[in-house]
Parts: structure tokens; sequence; C-alpha cells
């Protein structure tokens, strides 16, 4: 059997990836910040940039963020097949791969970042809308995945919200957290 990735190469790469297609991660704690605030109105910026980093953490989100980049890029090259390489170039409505990719990297943090991620699907908000008007670059899958992305991290912060109204210490919910969540 082949020697496997090392995680921290893994990670490297989808953070690097993510931050060529020019999304940061300020741009997707912003989407965070607007989502909680309403549920938790002395939210912080900072809070929201610490979530969306914990989840690119993650080992399910980072090879969604490698698989799905690298067919938004091969697409711009022309280098996918036909006829995927229309349905990727074109954003197909009915494709729903590029959703599929996203959501399964979601379901880690439960029932609220499922359902976020479908929100955010339908209401594309902040960079997502800018990603999907910036032609003629592709972005097919990374819309989804900054959906994905920006749910985890929204529903991680509202689970750790009530872990701290109930004055749970940190350790403990961070115990939770790493026991909670898979990769
Ligand atoms: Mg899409």
């Amino acid at each position: 059997m082949k020697k496997p990735v090392p995680c921290k190469i893994v990670e490297q790469a989808a953070r690097k990836k993510l931050e060529e297609r020019g999304v940061t991660i300020k741009d997707i704690a912003s989407i965070v910040f607007d989502l909680q605030r309403p549920y938790y109105p002395s939210i912080q910026m900072e809070e929201c940039i610490e979530s969306t980093d914990a989840v690119l953490c993650k080992r399910e989100i980072q090879h969604a963020i490698l698989v799905g980049i690298e067919l938004d890029e091969l697409a711009e090259k022309k280098q996918l097949s036909e006829p995927l390489q229309s349905l990727v170039e074109s954003d197909e409505g009915l494709f729903g791969v590029d959703e599929t990719i996203a959501l399964g990297s979601v379901f880690g943090f439960g029932s609220i970042a499922v359902t976020t991620f479908g929100y955010l699907d339908k209401q594309k908000v902040g960079i997502i809308k800018e990603l999907d008007e910036r032609k003629p670059q592709i972005h097919t899958f990374l819309d989804d995945l900054v959906s994905s992305i920006a749910a985890s991290a929204a529903a991680r912060i509202a689970h750790r919200l009530r872990d701290r109204d109930e004055n749970r210490r940190l350790d403990e919910i961070k115990k939770r957290e790493t026991e909670d969540l898979i990769g």
C-alpha cells in the first residue's frame, strides 16, 4: 500500500487552493457573522474567524475543497471531457454534484449545518454571490464549498454558545467537539 499523504500537506494544499481562488477566511467569516448575529447579537468577528479556521482543520472539508476546486480549474482550462465540461462550465442547474460534495462535508457539524447549507445555497450571500459573478472564471464547485464551510462554522458557534451558556469549561467544550466530529 502507498504511504498515506500527511495530513499537514493536505491541509496546507486546501488552504492554499482557497486563497488562490480568491476566497479568504475573512470572506467566509463575514457570512458566519451575518448568519449568527440574529441569535447571538454580541457576536464578534474574531469568533467567526476562529470558527471558520477550525472548520478548515477538518479532513472531510479539506478533501472536498481539493476535489471541487480541481474540477473548477480543469473546467476553466477546458480539460474535462464532454459532456462533463459543458455541465460544469455552464453550472447546469440540475447537475447537483457540486452541492452533493459540499453537503457531504457538513454532516460532521450536525443538523444546523445541514439546514444552513441549504439556506446559503438558495440565498447566495457575500462572497458566494461574488463568486457567481466572477466571470469568466468557473466556480461551480467553489460557491458550494464556501457555503459548506460557512454553514459548519455557524453551527459550531451555535453549539459552543449553548455550552458556554451552560457554563461548560473550555476543555470540556473542546473534548465534546473532538468526540462529536469526524476527521
Ligand atoms: Mg455550485
